[in-house]
């Protein structure tokens, strides 16, 4: 006797939906081959964000036109000296505290340190928190966030597996790009947070990442498609979700980015028919 069909609720099936048209933007056409366990997978934390107002959302420069900052060099490591990751990040957040080191701190309502695993192999950097991060205090969970989960799971990969943090850990004012001050006074607990989790692979989305990742002012052009090397872990550049968003046409240009990351991983691509 057949088992009866499961019958998904309406947001679910929404969230699969796009899912299934983010596979199809990359190429991918053979995910239904996948074990059904696979595919129940998907599921996306943020889920309820699929209905915010998308105004909600930061909004990042043209990828082709770097803002001028001063490109900063990665200070000398200084994590915590200790061995357990999780109690090395904790220890890290705890002395970030109520900052107020830079002047984002001024329209903050929650500060966004980091999610994910304090043992990632694959660490994503962002620009900043936008309001749907302000207010939950996590990364990436509006609109873009929804599609860089996508992203994971195209890798094979679950949200918890990796670990996600952005260059400054205040909202900057209506989303702009962070000021070279601001980003230069938080990016240290950035590299702090990498030294502890030390990733094999970072993915640096959009400018404003690679940029004070790198510290190379250059359009994004001359970074994507090829292996950086940052204090020990692989590097690649790659377009902020935001920005694919924007333009879904260049996600084939970031499929091809991550496909990068997940050869260094050892991950294997999803074949294509
Ligand atoms: Fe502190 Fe970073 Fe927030 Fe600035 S952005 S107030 S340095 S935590």
């Amino acid at each position: 006797m057949p088992a009866p069909s499961r019958v998904l609720d309406p947001s679910t099936q929404q969230a699969l939906a796009e899912r299934l048209r983010f596979y199809r933007e990359l190429g991918l056409t053979d995910f239904y081959r996948r074990p059904a366990q696979a595919i129940q997978q998907m599921d996306v934390p943020g889920l309820a964000s699929e209905t915010q107002d998308p105004s909600s959302q930061p909004i990042y420069p043209q990828e082709t036109e770097i803002p001028p900052r001063k490109p900063i060099a990665a200070p000398p490591a200084v994590a915590p000296a200790v061995t357990d990751s999780a109690a090395a990040l904790r220890i890290i957040r705890e002395q970030i505290g109520e900052c107020t080191r830079c002047a984002l701190h001024t329209g903050r309502n929650e500060l966004v340190f980091g999610d994910g695993s304090p043992d990632a192999r694959l660490l994503f950097v962002g620009e900043g928190p936008g309001a749907d991060e302000d207010a939950q205090g996590l990364p990436f969970v509006g609109k873009a966030g929804q599609l860089l989960n996508n992203m994971i799971a195209a890798m094979g990969l679950k949200r918890e597996e990796v670990y996600i943090a952005n260059v400054v850990k205040c909202r900057p004012p209506q989303n702009r790009t962070p000021e070279p001050d601001e980003a230069n006074t938080c990016a240290p607990f950035l590299f702090q947070q990498i030294d502890v989790i030390r990733p094999e692979v970072i993915v640096a989305l959009g400018a404003t990442a690679a940029t004070y990742l790198l510290g190379q002012r250059q359009p994004l052009a001359g970074l994507r498609g090829r292996v950086h090397t940052w204090r020990g872990s692989k590097l690649i550049v790659t377009y902020h979700p935001a920005f694919l968003l924007r333009d879904p046409r260049q996600k084939k240009e970031a499929w091809a980015d991550l496909q990068i990351a997940m050869r260094e991983l050892g991950l294997q691509a999803p074949a294509k028919a």
